[in-house]
């Protein structure tokens, strides 16, 4: 489904990734770990086409995805409805008046007929337990209701890949739990996820592989998840722990 070839990438000067091949199936759970910097939240921007390859390519469903197929209109939209992401800072994600038009964005961007809108929105906040702050202005929600609020908006297009940039940054032991249950509810229902984080004790039981990032920019190791948290030695060799 997911398919990096040889990927290069630079901002200006600095290499951000080196040497990228993986590929990922419909359906699989994978954990992004490695220090910070390494380049996590830029291959997550790869997969969501927010970013592009300099170099070797990137397929989704045998597909190149870059800048000029995302120029088609149709093609993007279709791209965007399939790759949801939730992005690290929810305060660039957030910017309608209220949470229930927030979630009801993208699914009235799609054109859906407004009732359908409706069932969706109360289906997602149902589903983040946030039935409650239909009213509120997303802006002034907490940290963790913001996460809550950014994953249903996401949620609301039934994207088959869900892509998380560090999701429990700054999120309380419950709300980690809440996001936890989430991921392993949202892949067993069939929807791949691909997210990077610190956080090995919360996440445990929701990953069966780990793509691990190195200081050099490249993928160090493609393993099975808990082999790969398990390994004290390596997870100190590479500044993860
Ligand atoms: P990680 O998510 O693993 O912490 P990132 O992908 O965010 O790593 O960053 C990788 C490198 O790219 C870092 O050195 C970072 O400073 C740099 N970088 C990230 N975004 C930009 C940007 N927009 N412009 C220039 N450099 C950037
Ligand atoms: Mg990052």
């Amino acid at each position: 489904m997911i398919e990096f070839k040889d990927v290069y990438f630079k901002y200006k000067n600095a290499d951000v990734l080196k040497n990228i091949n993986v590929s990922i199936k419909e359906g699989e759970a994978v954990a992004l770990i490695g220090p910070n910097g390494s380049g996590k939240s830029t291959f997550l921007k790869i997969v969501n086409g927010i970013e592009f390859a300099k170099k070797g390519k990137y397929c989704f469903k045998g597909e190149e995805i870059n800048s000029k197929k995302l120029e088609d209109n149709k093609f993007c939209k279709l791209f965007h409805k399939n790759v949801g992401f939730v992005f690290q800072n929810s305060d660039a994600q957030l910017f309608c008046s209220n949470v229930y038009d927030e979630i009801a964005f993208g699914p009235r961007q799609m054109g859906l007929k407004e009732e359908e809108v409706n069932m969706r929105v109360e289906d997602c906040l149902k589903l983040l337990d946030v039935e409650d702050l239909r009213e509120r202005e997303p802006y002034n929600l907490s940290g963790g209701e913001k996460k809550r609020v950014a994953i249903a908006s996401v949620l609301a297009l039934n994207p088959e890949v869900l892509v998380l940039d560090e999701p429990m940054n700054g999120i309380d032991p419950k709300g980690k739990r809440f996001l936890k249950d989430l991921m392993i509810k949202l892949n067993s229902s069939g929807k791949t996820i691909i997210c990077s984080t610190h956080d090995f004790e919360y996440v445990q039981d929701v990953f069966k592989r780990a793509l691990v990032f190195s200081e050099e920019h490249t993928i160090v190791r493609d393993d099975d998840y808990n082999s790969v948290i398990n390994d004290n030695d390596f997870l100190v060799h590479y500044n993860i722990k």
